[in-house]
């Protein structure tokens, strides 16, 4: 045993922002388990704290550093508490956390949270805490090999209580982005594109095959980017799907997000033709006009979308497409407002995530172009926008109605789990441990149903009944098999 391993250690993680952050929570979770840790949901309870930001939006930052405020006096009654920022903010504003919080004892970039076990041990262990920090280099702070270089490689440690469900993994395929759209930090927080050696990434997918996820989900900033060189040939993402669609005990196979202008032929087919591929693209769109496109260096016109939904629409019949939407960018006029109202109307998104625009330090925009869009404004369209988007996500949900989905069980609904806290459990007559579950279906709709929770982690067949704008409801589709002949009849429960 190490000499430095802590027992009965307890950590509480919060982790704001998207699933580059939830996995690198996971990982974060896994490597201080090795050191005695275990989590808990108490940060009274908890010897270490560690915040994993994100600083993609202004009210993700107001939300730490409000949440790093309240730790202030904790800290000065229990000062052998370790409290930590990890992530974006703490890749892009070290000096400025320490300065608003003196009271954090270590800021870890996004490319260094291996080195956190080590910093959080030297803090515990200096009579007179240091603050100390651990983050990458800056996109100018080196040449590309040196700045790629700092960005550490990925750590195979995975920590089961920390995925989305038992059953369901996110696998980094790359990490980084060189587009550099105007408004964006990522391209400062998260260092050059850098994509992960298919060996390494089938490794880790049969290794989490073995543990029993069922579903694999690739992750990437603009994940169909992937490219690889490896042995004398060079690998794409469709080559991973391929690969991966061969792992026993894999059922489903997705990745997000991908960018409009990489999404090649080979990709759609391969999602067209692999039975283990979700039928599902989030490709985001961020606006319907082309002015506001170019402001935003996004790199393609809505011409461009159209011609690529063509592609998608005639190669995958069927296929879900998701979307994000910026309202309020620099100049947006009322007339780029309809437009992307309008691309919403056309190209009938399953769902959008729909932002309004905050101004981030260290982009081309905030150095640039005015935020000239009144707050008030920026609301009204926000809320016209989600208006339109959920009229259309209601009627795409709606054509469902009376047909069949496949359904990977995730678990109890929210719903059901919120009402159990309560201690007003939802019951379904003639089986008393069932209660409402939900899955996704191959076209990444979420479905929610009445069953056993047992039931997670299979596949289900779901008949649809009614829907909402967000939901389709079912009900299972059972077999009743007579025993002493081969009839099987399916029966609605
Ligand atoms: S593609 Fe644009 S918006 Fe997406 S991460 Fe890269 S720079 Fe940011």
């Amino acid at each position: 045993m190490s000499a430095q391993f802590d027992h009965n250690r307890k950590l509480y993680i919060e982790t704001v922002g998207c699933q580059m952050n939830m996995l690198d929570s996971e990982l974060v979770v896994a490597a201080l388990r090795k050191d005695g840790y275990e989590l808990t949901d108490d940060p009274k309870a908890a010897d270490t704290l560690l915040f994993n930001t994100c600083s993609v939006r202004e009210h993700a930052e107001h939300k730490i550093y409000s949440s790093l405020g309240r730790l202030k006096y904790a800290k000065r009654n229990a000062p052998h508490k370790v409290i930590g920022v990890l992530g974006c903010m703490a890749q892009k504003d070290q000096d400025l956390i320490f300065q608003k919080a003196p009271h954090v004892d270590i800021v870890v970039g996004t490319g260094q949270l291996a080195e956190i076990p080590r910093l959080i041990r030297e803090t515990r262990e200096s009579a007179n805490r240091v603050q100390q920090k651990a983050v990458s280099l800056g996109r100018r702070d080196g040449s590309v090999k040196e700045v790629s270089g700092s960005f550490q490689s990925y750590d195979p440690l995975r920590d089961p209580e920390m995925r989305p469900t038992p059953f369901q993994a996110f696998v980094r395929i790359m990490i980084g982005c060189d587009k550099f759209c105007t408004y964006c930090v990522v391209p400062a927080t998260r260092g050059p594109e850098q994509s992960r050696s298919p060996s390494e990434i089938l490794h880790e997918v049969r290794v989490l095959a073995d543990q029993g996820v069922k579903e694999i989900c690739m992750l990437g900033q603009t994940v169909n980017s992937y490219k690889y060189s490896e042995d004398g040939r060079q690998h794409r993402l469709s080559d991973l799907m391929y690969a991966i669609q061969q792992v026993e005990g894999i059922d489903r196979i997705r990745f997000v997000t991908s960018f409009p202008k990489d999404m090649t032929d080979d990709l759609l087919q391969a999602v067209r033709d692999l039975s283990k591929a979700v039928r599902y693209l989030h490709v985001p769109l961020q606006h319907g006009c082309n002015e506001q496109l170019r402001l935003m260096k996004r790199g393609y016109t809505v011409e461009d979308y159209r011609e690529m939904m063509g592609r998608i629409n005639e190669t995958i019949p069927g296929c879900s497409v998701s979307s994000d939407f910026i309202v309020g960018f620099c100049g947006e006029t009322e007339e780029a407002h309809q437009k992307s109202m309008d691309s919403i109307r056309e190209f009938r998104f399953k769902n959008s995530f729909i932002f309004k625009y905050s101004e981030r330090g260290g982009t081309k925009a905030a150095e640039l172009l005015p935020d000239d869009i009144p707050e008030d404004v920026k609301k009204r369209r926000n809320n016209e926008m989600l208006d339109v988007q959920n009229a259309i996500s209601e009627e795409g949900n709606a054509d469902f109605i009376g047909s069949r989905v496949s359904v990977l069980v995730e678990g109890p609904s929210k719903t059901s789990e919120k009402r159990a806290a309560r201690g007003d459990a939802i019951t379904v007559p003639g089986d008393p441990l069932a209660t409402q579950l939900m899955g996704r279906s191959e076209c990444d709709r979420i479905v929610v149903f009445d069953g056993n929770p047992r039931l997670a982690g299979s596949t289900a067949e779901i008949e649809i009944l009614d829907c909402t704008g967000t939901t389709l409801i079912g009900s299972i589709v059972t077999r009743e098999v007579q025993h002493g002949s081969n009839t099987v009849l399916p029966i609605l429960s």
